[in-house]
């Protein structure tokens, strides 16, 4: 996993979303229950980073879907031009970006669905898919070549 500690707060993906944990379903909730998606007044929360907003135990940036994965992205620095396609089409916000910068994947709520890799527009692409359990280093120095472009031909 790629560490971004500037990223975890306390509760970030401390809960499970699977079948056997001890999780309400929709159906069990009283209607007109309010369900908080922050602890305590949420003044101005659009404009504090995920790290300074205090989450509740309803919102799901404090469960994670990490085990739905059978493949992960893998994200190659070296190769990012930080254009942020992975970004704005990430469906489910777990393109890690600051100040325009691409930082990582927040694998507590990436499911593996591969749309980033998809939109990455760099050769080879920063962005790669591996085994769930694939050793970042070794995903790392596998990473493919720089592909050449093929030579148009002058017959038309
Ligand atoms: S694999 Fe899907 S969910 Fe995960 S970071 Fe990429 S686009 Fe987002
Ligand atoms: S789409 Fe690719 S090049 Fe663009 S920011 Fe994401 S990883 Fe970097």
């Amino acid at each position: 996993m790629q560490e971004l500690n500037l990223l975890a707060n306390d509760n970030r993906g401390q809960s499970q979303l699977e079948a056997g944990f001890d999780l309400m379903g929709w159906d069990e909730v009283t209607q007109g229950s309010v369900l908080p998606s922050f602890e305590g007044d949420a003044t101005g929360i659009a404009n504090k980073k995920a790290e300074e907003r205090s989450y509740s135990g309803f919102n799901s940036y404090t469960a994670t879907v990490a085990s739905w994965r059978v493949q992960k992205p893998v994200f190659n620095r070296d190769i990012c031009i930080d254009c942020q396609n992975c970004w704005v089409w990430c469906p489910d916000s777990s393109i890690l970006s600051r100040d325009k910068q691409m930082l990582g994947i927040d694998y507590d709520h990436c499911k593996g669905c591969e749309v980033c890799v998809e939109v990455c527009p760099t050769n080879p692409k920063s962005l790669l898919m591996f085994n769930e359990h694939s050793d970042l280093e070794e995903s790392l120095a596998s990473w493919p070549e720089k592909k050449k472009k093929e030579k148009k031909s002058k017959e038309a």
